[in-house]
Order: C-alpha cells, then sequence, then structure tokens
C-alpha cells in the first residue's frame, strides 16, 4: 500500500484544531481550580487573606490576558510567505554567465538548502520545486502548510500554524507567558493539592472539586516543565540568531553567518523598542528598519571565519 507521506503531514493541520481545543480545554480547568474553587472564595475571607489573594487572581488575569494575546497572534499572523515569482535582487551564483537564473533544486524533500560550494559566508537563496518559485535565504518549505515559510523555525501543532519569521516573537512570548502562568498555577494550587490527600480520606469536599484541583495541578505542573525547557532552548537560539531547523546547517567550530551580536540577534525578533517587547506587537519603526522582521533579507557578518 502507498502511503503518501506529504498527505499525512497535512493531516497534522487537523490535529492542530483539535490542539486549539486542548489549550482552551487547560485554560478552562485551570481557570475553574485556581479562580473559583481556591482563591475566589478566600477574595472574601477579609484580611491578610484577601489582600493575598486579590495579588494572586490579578497576576493570574494578567497573564491570562498576554499568553491569550500572544497565542492569538500566532495562530492568526502570516509567519512569512514568499512573494509570488520571487527572485533574489542580487545572488550571483543563482545566475548563469548569460545571466539567465539557475535555479537550486534541494535535494529530496527540496526544504533543504543546496549546499554547492558550502560556502558559510553568506546568505543564499534557491528554488522550491513544489511551490515552483524563488526561496529566500533562511526559508523552509512546510509539508504541513505545503508551502514555502520564511525563516522558517517549526510548525508548531499547538498553535496550528508555522512559527517564521513574521510571528516568532509572538511564539516566544506565548511560551513565556504560559510559562509563568503554569509555574503560578502550580505555586497557588500547590497547599490544596497536599489537602487533596487529607481531604479526599475525610470526605470534607466533594470528589468534583478535588478532581478538578488534582487535574489543574498535574496539567500545570507538566506543562511548566516542558515549557521551562523549551524557553532555555528557544532563548539560546534567539541569542544567537539561529533557527531550531538551522541548528542543523550550522557547521562546528565556524560562527554562524548571521550571528551579528547578542543584542542585535534579540533586537532582529523583538524588534528595538524596549516599551514593545513585552507586548506581541512591532512597532513600524522598526518594520521599516529591521529586514528580518519581514523574513526576505537577513544581514550577515561581514567578517566571516570561513
Ligand atoms: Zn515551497
Ligand atoms: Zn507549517
Amino acid at each position: 500500500m502507498d502511503i503518501n507521506l506529504f498527505k499525512l503531514c497535512s493531516g497534522l493541520k487537523f490535529l492542530g484544531y483539535l490542539m486549539i481545543l486542548l489549550v482552551l480545554a487547560i485554560v478552562a480547568v485551570s481557570y475553574y481550580a485556581v479562580v473559583l474553587l481556591t482563591w475566589g472564595p478566600r477574595l472574601l475571607r477579609g484580611g491578610l487573606s484577601s489582600f493575598f489573594a486579590f495579588f494572586v487572581l490579578l497576576l493570574f488575569h494578567l497573564l491570562l490576558i498576554l499568553l491569550s494575546w500572544s497565542y492569538f497572534m500566532v495562530v492568526l499572523r502570516d509567519p512569512g510567505s514568499v512573494p509570488e515569482n520571487w527572485r533574489p535582487a542580487r545572488d550571483e551564483e543563482n545566475f548563469e554567465g548569460d545571466g539567465s537564473y539557475l535555479p537550486h533544486e534541494a535535494s529530496g524533500s527540496g526544504s533543504t538548502w543546496p549546499s554547492s560550494n558550502g560556502s558559510e559566508g553568506r546568505p543564499r537563496s534557491g528554488f522550491c520545486i513544489r511551490c515552483q518559485n524563488g526561496k529566500p535565504p533562511r526559508c523552509h518549505h512546510c509539508s504541513v502548510c505545503q508551502r514555502c515559510v520564511l525563516k522558517m523555525d517549526h510548525h508548531c501543532v499547538w498553535v496550528v500554524n508555522c512559527v517564521g519569521a513574521c510571528n516568532y516573537k509572538f511564539f516566544l512570548l506565548f511560551l513565556l507567558y504560559t510559562f509563568l502562568e503554569t509555574t503560578m498555577d502550580t505555586l497557588v494550587l500547590l497547599p490544596s493539592f497536599i489537602d487533596f490527600f487529607s481531604e479526599a480520606k475525610d470526605h470534607s469536599d466533594s470528589p468534583g472539586k478535588l478532581a478538578v484541583i488534582f487535574v489543574a495541578f498535574v496539567l500545570n505542573l507538566a506543562f511548566a516543565l516542558s515549557l521551562l525547557c523549551f524557553l532555555v532552548m528557544h532563548g539560546s537560539l534567539v541569542f544567537s540568531n539561529t533557527t531550531s531547523i538551522e541548528v542543523y546547517e550550522k557547521k562546528k567550530g565556524v560562527r554562524w553567518k548571521y550571528d551579528l551580536g547578542r543584542r542585535k540577534n534579540f533586537e532582529q525578533v523583538f524588534g528595538t523598542k524596549k516599551a514593545l517587547w513585552f507586548f506581541p506587537l512591532l512597532s513600524e519603526e522598526d518594520l521599516g528598519k529591521i529586514p528580518a522582521l519581514h523574513g526576505l533579507e537577513f544581514p550577515a557578518r561581514s567578517d566571516v571565519e570561513v
């Protein structure tokens, strides 16, 4: 039986829609456990307990707004499409002596870079046979989206979208705020989770309430731990101006051609406006002066050690 792997990949898109429901379900369970079952009722107790509950609930809602905002920005924002009939503005190696365009075809999947001369010196462009279009530097063909994505990092089933040049910042903020929210939920549910065992024994609380607190605590703890690993990984990628795909393309002992220094690498994703670093927004000024935010051109290091 012939199995078309690319068809299977595009099936992941439908799995993604279930993931959105799963994300909403996790948020709903956490909201119910933290706000309605544990900390909401403490607001009415008065004294220090109310004061502390107010801050827990304020922080919970603030993080929830920021993570939802970032989430929908990643889901809805185009990660970066290649303009129709795109051709490199000036890329001598793609042109024959007579000036005609010489399309490169990546081996196998059509989504990896040709490495004819092994040069690490400057950005190179190619051609995607499946899109029948030029392929800017750092662009990759996504088998799930079935199109080329600019500065593609990975296809994320949680956001039913590719993560690329135009939504990477939003993805990172989504990771950050979800990590902070799940860590906070784990900490504020910990006393109730410990009580879970004694209350389950004494039958002092309804089994439904105990089950929700138990599930919310375990889910939040699991997410907080896995998100911490992702955050550390993506943090190091941002500061070295590398995508998850490019990690496998880098050569050992050679400084990465797009590495412009930690500060500039960070600004290539988050922009230069400090006030906007923590929000899923980019200023018009940054969009105008940082070509990397559009995903078609990337400054490379001039002093390359080849
Ligand atoms: Zn393509
Ligand atoms: Zn994709």
